[in-house]
């Protein structure tokens, strides 16, 4: 059965159900534990088709595939790859690129992308320029004979900026189709923006964020648009194994069919706090760039940072976003530490910056905690 045209809840809700992998009829997706699979005869093995059959788990598993397939269908795109986690994901991209290529991504970005970016600089030859993700003219001016490809997160991270990407994409493909407009969706996931049906070609998740939303796995997804492209990373995927294994690839199936509900309940949850946080004199600014979870705010007065996570009870301290708990995270002194001070400084990463993903508690308890926890 083809899901392709339904909506999202439906697609989702339906993922691995009728599924041509498996004979008896199961409803559920099962999780095939077999790191390699019987050949019948020598015959075929001379003409083993990749896409039907399965010869080891590296290339291919019938869970993940499952997964894979659904990962496709949900951001519009020729084919998924679900890989072992968001770096995992970025790393496969970038393995289509070579020494000597050029890179423009925007310049407020999870900071383990920024780590990435520097190895590859210093030991690849990659070569790294950023753009602040609004001036179009700069962007153009930015693109020479060697830039491959242009790597935006939007909403960024932490500073929820946004970068039109449909205007984007048709700018730089105007100046050279073959520049590869690559998307990090973790924070708005396709539920409220495809960045493949607005014109860019790879689109990369951490999975451990919205898409498993449990805080319970380590997943990456890539999605691309174009056979092309979908055979180089095939290729690579199988030769450099970073895949998702048959467990994670299950629960990360079973995780997406409440991405649409999810959705929909942190970004309400995140709405009715930012509106809290607007009036609070505690907080002397609030990012917040319309939907999903994420919400960034500045306190007002430095000296009291011990004491708002001293009083939390049920928002987390910790790394990460996505989940059905809320967390806070300090970028400047977890994710982005790793950001040189001056450009921290510059984006307005300074230490007074918290960076809320809005879990799924009843809003009234997180009001009334972050209220206490502010005072
Ligand atoms: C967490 C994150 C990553 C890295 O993903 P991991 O699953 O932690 O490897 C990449 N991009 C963004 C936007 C993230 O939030």
């Amino acid at each position: 059965m083809t899901l392709e045209k339904y909506e999202i809840e439906t697609l989702l809700a339906q993922a691995g159900n009728h599924s041509p992998e498996d004979p008896y009829g199961t409803v559920a997706t099962p999780i095939y534990l077999s790191s390699t699979f019987r050949h019948g005869k020598l015959s075929d093995v001379d003409h083993f088709d990749y896409e039907k059959q399965y010869a080891y788990s590296r290339m291919a598993n019938p869970t993940r595939k499952v997964l894979e397939q659904t990962l496709a269908l949900l951001e519009e795109g020729t084919k998924g790859f679900a890989l072992s986690s968001g770096m995992a994901a970025i790393e496969l991209v970038f393995s289509l690129f070579k020494s000597g290529d050029e890179v423009i991504s925007t310049n407020d970005l999870y900071g383990g992308t920024f780590r990435y970016f520097d190895h590859l600089s210093e030991h690849y030859n990659l070569n790294f320029t950023q753009w602040d993700g609004k001036n179009n003219n700069e962007l153009v001016k930015k693109i020479t004979a060697k830039t491959v490809a242009l790597w935006i997160e939007t909403p960024s991270n932490p500073t929820m900026k946004k970068t039109d990407i449909a205007e984007i994409s048709a700018l730089v493909h105007e100046i050279n189709p073959d520049i590869k407009v690559i998307v990090d969706n973790t924070f708005y996931t396709p539920i409220y923006q495809k960045p493949l049906a607005l014109g860019a070609d790879i689109v990369v998740h951490s999975a451990t964020k919205y898409l498993s939303g449990h805080n319970d796995l380590l997943g990456g997804a890539v999605i691309c648009k174009g056979t092309k492209i979908a055979e180089s990373l095939t290729f690579n995927f199988n030769t450099t194994g970073t895949v998702l294994d048959p467990f994670d690839s299950w629960l990360l199936l079973r995780s997406l069919k409440t991405l649409p509900l999810r959705m929909r309940q942190h970004t309400e949850n995140a709405q009715a706090i930012v509106k809290f946080l607007q009036n609070s004199s505690a907080v002397s600014k609030v990012l917040y760039p319309g939907e999903g979870g994420m919400i960034s705010f500045y306190l007002k007065d430095k000296s009291k940072l011990a004491l708002f996570f001293d009083n939390l009870k049920i928002i987390s301290f910790a790394e990460s976003l996505g989940g059905i708990e809320s967390l806070v995270t300090l970028p400047a002194k977890q994710t982005h530490h790793d950001m040189p001070i001056e450009q921290r400084e510059k984006l307005g990463i300074t230490d007074n910056l918290l960076r809320l993903s809005t879990g799924l508690e009843n809003s009234k308890d997180l009001i009334d905690e972050l209220k206490n926890a502010l005072k």
